[in-house]
């Protein structure tokens, strides 16, 4: 069983459901981050290769 987290950009509560219950607003979902900045820095370095 798997989670999927959202967050009201309107109040910023975390929530479960599509819209959140106090604002009646369209919840966000909460992205895991993909990659980590040591990720970010090792495509800068490939991006850097020497001529
Ligand atoms: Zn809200």
């Amino acid at each position: 069983m798997r989670f999927q987290i959202r967050k009201c950009s309107e109040c910023g509560r975390y929530t479960l459901k599509d819209e959140c219950k106090k604002c009646n607003k369209k919840t966000m979902l909460v992205h895991p981050a993909k990659f980590s900045p040591d990720d970010k820095y090792a495509r800068l370095r490939i991006a850097e290769k020497p001529n």
